[in-house]
């Protein structure tokens, strides 16, 4: 599987390139997007990594071009925090997945396989379990067809709940890879929990079917309970 890495900064690209060569794929860095363009055009790849912060053009304006082009290869876009809102938001210009900088590299290998696994579905930009519906691109949650009305943090929180469906998520890896804390004195724990009643609150209060459950002293998991 041949997988293009699009970034111009020279480590974080030399990074991605040897942790993935080490996950036996081949990685072909572009570090401008004019070079992007070229390598598409010229050469196959199974997936492009593309970080939206490039000089010149960027991410986003390569992968329109792309996709008005016909290339239909799978495109995982790379995302600062900051700039997540108003890009990702805006985004329906055809990536089949995003990640958040920092992210564990573990969890990028894991959207890759799911990405190359899958091909390219139309509707990959959304999550779902059950009656609960979760668009990436508008940000918009329903269950039964009913809008749930979520901060940012109950988002990201859903939505890593629901990209590891049916697996107990513990605590830690909640302050992780959703408050992305790792160097803090006092636990998050409380704030997780918290956080965590307020969306069970939102998603499951007069469901008849709770989704968002508690894994008693170990974490939470998302699954469909039995009716
Ligand atoms: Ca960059």
């Amino acid at each position: 599987m041949r997988i293009l890495v699009v970034e111009d900064e020279q480590k974080v690209a030399n990074a991605l390139k040897q942790g993935l060569e080490d996950e036996r794929y081949e990685v072909v860095v572009a570090q401008t997007g004019e070079d992007a363009f070229f390598r598409v055009n010229t050469e196959k790849f199974d997936l492009i990594l593309l970080d939206l912060m490039l000089p010149g053009r960027d991410g986003l304006q390569i992968l329109t071009s792309l996709r008005k082009r016909g290339v239909e290869t799978a495109v995982l876009l790379l995302t600062a925090r900051d700039t997540l809102e108003d890009r990702v938001a805006g985004l329906n210009s055809g990536a089949d997945d995003y990640l958040v900088k920092p992210f564990a590299f573990a969890e990028l290998v894991a959207r890759i396989r799911a990405l190359l696994r899958r091909g390219r579905p139309a509707d990959s930009l959304r999550l779902g379990l059950g009656d609960l519906d979760m668009d990436l691109v508008t940000r918009k949650v329903t269950r039964g067809g009913r809008t749930v009305e979520l901060t940012t943090r109950e988002f990201e929180l859903l939505e890593y709940l629901l990209r590891h469906e049916g697996q107990v998520v513990l605590r830690d890896t909640l302050a992780r890879e959703v408050w992305k804390e790792t160097a803090r004195g006092t636990p998050l724990n409380n704030v997780i929990d918290v956080h965590i009643a307020r969306l069970r609150r939102k998603v499951d209060l007069d469901q008849p079917v709770k989704l968002i459950h508690t894994v008693r002293g170990v974490g939470f998991m998302l699954h469909e309970e039995e009716p």
